[in-house]
């Protein structure tokens, strides 16, 4: 986030802070106005009250001054006669309970009469001269009602407030009358107008002391306010107000004052600040409460328009920041832009697509019809298809690869991509803008590889033997037809590819699946060849070569060849090199090598280990000059067969050259090998040999030679049977000579 949106952002709160907090403080001084009305009006009220309520005592004080003094005048005039009436009279005048008690006292202060008393009792007993009110009435001129604080009466047991006035009897002080008022009687009068506990009307004397209450008056009978009371420290004031906490029940109260004018008496009118605030306090609380709500709400909407703000502020930024990334990505891929606006049917061209195509500024064709012309006449229809298909809204984006003409005249491919980025209510596209990529390297390169993999398989296809091969991730690469042909897979080489090998093996089972074996050391080991026979007769060879780039392996291939025929051929030269072409026998240096091979390996030993033959067709000469030499060869076959047939499983016969053979005969005594030589001597000898039709069979004898082989080399053993044959046929022939040193 930049510095400048946190700066706007704070002095933006900083506003709406001030602004509140000048509503707030605005608000509570309104709230202290309203208050301090309520207040003045309440005080207001209080004094009126107050002052209401003084005349209304000076006027009960009036009647009781009245009836005091036609009490006195009554005494003085008839004494006690009838005295009694005349105090019902007065009650009735008085409300019911107020008057507690009449009473004359004579000019000593002795009690003369109480109507408490009865007539035939004696009050004299009882003086009040020493009284305050007795005093002053005795000494005061002019005579005026005396009100005292409130006593315990001696006659009525009862709290009273005494009014009090002088009898003068022909101008001389005669006595005093009292009436006693109840205290309670003047306290319920003041309840009657203040019931509720809260707000209190109280009666003083102008000295403090309490004369009644409206509530809690046991409380402070006998006392008096506390001696700082304006009313009490100023005798001028004539009415007034303060605020203050009452020490009887410790509530504060505005209080209005007011001095009765007829006697010195205080009417104090007490209003409870709670309760007479109360509704005004309810309001300000139930306004502080809407207006901490409302500012609660627009503190959170200011939270939310604040972080809508620098969520908008961000994605502006993102968006500019994104703009300029995009810019940048453009520039560094080499990305040409076009934005098309369908309306007017204007495309434009940013420099980067027009110079791609060789051109500068002011030669571009800007008409889509110009750019068409440039496209290749060729890929024209698949562009205009993809663009179509796309403004129509069938696919998600317009792309395509084209070729367009240089400003040289030579083509170059474009990958040209492209997005609606305005449409109408009705979905028509307004606009349009895309990117353009140079990609005529890649085509030319995606064109050489396409050509070289075409080689590849035609390689493949055409190599004169199987081909598998694996990348380093083990998995078939690609394979030929020949390669499943002598695999024996009847799957198309192309379905191969992607085959994990150990896949390839599953399908190829147990037998065959070795030959694809995998060399642990993968490209450290060489390249190896094994030949195998298949179920089918055929040989393989199979050769595994690991492919490797700098020490890098990247994969194997194996390479078959069918070698069967090759095989056969080695087989045919083999036979024909150890075999003797007219008699099938083994040829003399095949023979040799097999003697020599047996004696070498100690096969030979001990006394009855073997015995080798020496034979030599007698007079042969004679049979070719006789019957010529295809005949003598007939001749040959016929003996080798006699040979042949006279020997057992063991025993091997060979022809050492022209119509000489020899006969190993394996694990042979000499008895035995004389036996065998005399049978195959007989045997010939008793089978002539058939000529052609006519002609007598031509019977032929044979000479042997035998010597026995243990202890002796090949060719001594050679060179012994040879001479015994020599023996034999010195000795006359058809016969068998055994070798004697
Ligand atoms: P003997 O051994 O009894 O002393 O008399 P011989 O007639 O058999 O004498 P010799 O062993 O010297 O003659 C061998 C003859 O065998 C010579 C040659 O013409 C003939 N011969 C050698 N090889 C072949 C052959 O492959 N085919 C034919 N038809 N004759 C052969
Ligand atoms: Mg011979
Ligand atoms: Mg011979």
């Amino acid at each position: 986030m930049s510095r400048g949106t946190l700066a706007r952002v704070a002095i933006a709160w900083c506003l709406i802070l001030l602004v509140l907090a000048g509503y707030w403080t605005h608000l509570q001084y309104s709230h202290e106005t309203q208050l301090q009305q309520a207040r003045t009006e309440m005080q207001l009220r209080a004094a009126q009250t107050a002052h209401a309520m003084a005349l209304q005592t000076s006027t009960l004080i009036d009647q009781v001054d009245y009836i005091a003094q036609s009490m006195g005048e009554h005494w003085l005039k008839d004494g006690k006669s009838d005295f009694r009436s005349a105090i019902s009279v007065a009650q009735e005048m008085l409300p019911d309970g107020a008057l507690i008690q009449v009473a004359i006292a004579d000019k000593h202060g002795d009690i003369v009469f109480s109507n408490l008393t009865k007539d035939n009792e004696s009050a004299s007993r009882i003086s009040i001269a020493d009284r305050e009110h007795f005093k002053i009435h005795r000494q005061r001129q002019p005579p005026r009602l005396f009100i005292s604080h409130p006593v315990f009466g001696r006659v009525s047991q009862r709290w009273a407030v005494q009014f009090s006035t002088p009898i003068f009897d022909k101008g001389n002080f005669a006595g005093v009358t009292i009436i006693s008022i109840s205290p309670e009687y003047l306290s319920r009068a003041l309840k009657d107008i203040f019931p509720e506990p809260g707000n209190v009307a109280v009666l003083l004397r102008d000295d403090g002391a309490y004369l009644a209450r409206s509530h809690n008056l046991d409380k402070v009978l006998g006392k008096s306010v506390p001696s700082d009371r304006p009313f009490v420290t100023s005798s001028k004031l004539q009415s007034g107000s303060y605020e203050a906490i009452a020490p009887v029940d410790g509530v504060h109260r505005h209080y209005a004052w007011h001095r009765t004018p007829n006697a010195p008496l205080i009417l104090t009118l007490g209003l409870s600040d709670d309760k007479a605030l109360a509704p005004v306090r309810a309001s300000i609380r139930a306004s502080m409460l809407q207006n901490a709500l409302g500012i609660g709400l627009l503190l959170l909407a200011s939270i939310w328009i604040t972080l809508l703000y620098l969520k908008n502020r961000q994605q502006t930024m993102a968006l500019v920041s994104s703009s300029e990334q995009l810019a940048l990505v453009l520039r560094g891929g080499n990305l040409g832009t076009w934005d098309w606006d369908l309306t007017t049917g204007k495309p434009q061209f940013n420099k980067r697509w027009v110079n791609m195509l060789g051109y500068q500024a002011p030669q571009v064709p800007i008409t889509p019809s110009g750019w068409e012309k440039l496209v290749h006449p060729d890929d024209l229809e698949q562009v205009r298809v993809a663009l179509n298909r796309h403004l129509r809204g069938e696919a998600a984006q317009y792309e395509a690869e084209y070729r367009i003409r240089h400003h040289d005249s030579h083509w170059i491919w474009f990958l040209d991509r492209g997005k609606v980025v305005g449409r109408g209510p009705d979905g028509q596209p307004l606009r349009i803008a895309g990117t353009v990529l140079d990609i005529t390297a890649r085509k030319h390169a995606e064109a050489a590889e396409a050509e070289y993999h075409e080689r590849t398989a035609t390689l493949l296809q055409r190599f004169p033997g199987g081909v598998l091969m694996e990348d380093a991730e083990d998995a078939v690469v690609m394979t030929n037809q020949l390669f499943c042909d002598l695999f024996e897979l009847p799957n198309a080489p192309e379905t191969l590819s992607g085959l994990p090998h150990a896949r390839l093996r599953d399908m190829l089972g147990e037998s065959r699946a070795d030959w694809l074996h995998i060399p642990d050391g993968r490209g450290r080991e060489q390249r190896k060849t094994i030949e195998v026979t298949t179920p089918g007769g055929r040989a393989l060879e199979i050769d595994w070569v690991p492919i490797t780039h700098e020490k890098d392996y990247l994969g194997r291939v194996w390479l078959v060849r069918d070698i069967s025929e090759r095989k056969q051929q080695e087989a045919r030269l083999t036979a024909l090199a150890t075999t003797d072409g007219l008699t099938g026998l083994p040829n003399r240096r095949s023979f040799m090598s097999y003697l020599e091979s047996l004696l070498r390996n100690g096969a030979i030993a001990g006394r009855d280990s073997g015995a080798l033959l020496m034979l030599d067709l007698d007079y042969f000469k004679r049979v070719n000059d006789t019957y010529g030499h295809p005949i003598g060869d007939v001749v040959l076959q016929h003996t080798a067969r006699i040979i042949r047939d006279c020997l057992r499983e063991s025993d091997t016969a060979g022809r050492l050259g022209g119509e000489e053979f020899a006969v190993l005969l394996p694990r042979t005594s000499l008895e035995d090998a004389r036996a065998l030589a005399n049978r195959l001597r007989e045997k010939l000898a008793g089978s002539p040999v058939p000529t052609e039709k006519g002609d007598i069979p031509i019977t032929i004898t044979i000479s042997i030679g035998l010597t026995m082989l243990a202890g002796v080399s090949a060719k001594q053993a050679l060179s012994q049977a040879d001479e015994a044959l020599y023996a034999a046929k010195t000795s006359g022939r058809n016969q068998v000579q055994v070798w004697l040193p």
